[in-house]
């Protein structure tokens, strides 16, 4: 499905604003430049940590809490302000996208969801278990767990989450999961321009006629420090409690995938 992007259109200058991924209405415009994005606590951890970090200038610029009418806010950096009608792709990384912790609740307490339940019939009337129909809902991390199985999340470890061209915006990847398919995909959103081919959170890749070409690490919505003394290294298998994520095995994967751009 192809639908009209919901644009964000400051008076001050002719900008807009593009989401997508996370819920609408969770992203607000902020004063030129810069965007509010609905508070987390952990995000705002994330991005005071990341001040420190050697990855700092990969993130967007934090500019601190606000309130907007009556609701915490957290104000970052609009990366999409210095672009020229900006093409945009949003690939959230890793091998799960679900937090150890969620699953852990869902099997303590399981909360039923029937919005989750109904997304799934929505793709996939068989996908739902016999239990599942009767209940007319599932659990988070079952819904997220299928949706990693039909996405290249398992395979590759990352999937494309949606893509703005030109006009319109597709996030419709659900089922994007072959490498072939996810290299056709990458295709239509350089549309040929090899010049702009540049490399859980999410990458998000940004692009415009004039070949400014820009890649950004974005929601750290869960992303928390490990606890002293656990490393991950980013590669090995997930298997619940060892935590890893498979972020830069996906990584590897998405420059794979891109080079093979390159060379053709
Ligand atoms: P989810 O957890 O479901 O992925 P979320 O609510 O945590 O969603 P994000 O993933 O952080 O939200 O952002 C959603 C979309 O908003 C991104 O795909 C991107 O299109 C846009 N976006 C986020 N941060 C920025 C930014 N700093 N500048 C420009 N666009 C952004
Ligand atoms: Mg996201
Ligand atoms: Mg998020």
């Amino acid at each position: 499905t192809i639908v009209s992007c919901p644009l964000v259109t400051s008076q001050r200058r002719r900008l807009s604003w593009v989401q997508l991924a996370g819920h609408k209405g969770s992203f607000k415009a902020g004063d030129e430049g810069s965007i509010l994005k609905k508070f987390s606590e952990n995000e705002k951890l994330c991005f005071e940590r990341l001040k420190e970090d050697a990855l700092h200038s990969f993130v967007p610029s934090y500019y601190g809490v606000v309130e907007r009418d009556g609701e915490l806010f957290l104000k970052m950096k609009d990366l999409l302000a210095k672009f020229d009608l900006p093409n945009v792709m949003d690939c959230k990384m890793g091998v799960r996208t679900y937090l150890e912790d969620e699953l852990v609740r869902a099997r303590v307490k399981p909360k039923l969801r029937e919005d989750l339940y109904n997304k799934m019939l929505e793709v996939d009337g068989e996908a739902p278990t016999v239990e599942e129909k009767k209940q007319k809902a599932v659990t988070k991390p079952r819904y997220m767990q299928w949706r990693e199985s039909l996405s290249s999340t398992n395979t590759l470890g990352f999937r494309i989450e949606g893509i703005k061209r030109g006009e319109t915006c597709n996030t419709d990847f659900k089922k994007t999961r072959s490498k072939e398919d996810v290299i056709q995909v990458f295709k239509d959103f350089i549309k040929g321009n090899k010049n702009i081919t540049v490399i859980g959170s999410s990458l998000l890749f940004i692009h415009d006629h004039t070949e400014r070409a820009e890649v950004w690490l974005i929601d750290f919505g869960k992303t928390t420090p490990l606890p002293d003394g656990q490393n991950l290294d980013h590669y090995r298998a997930w298997e619940e409690g060892n935590r890893e994520d498979g972020y830069l095995w996906g990584l590897d994967n998405l420059l794979q995938t891109l080079s093979s751009l390159a060379r053709e």
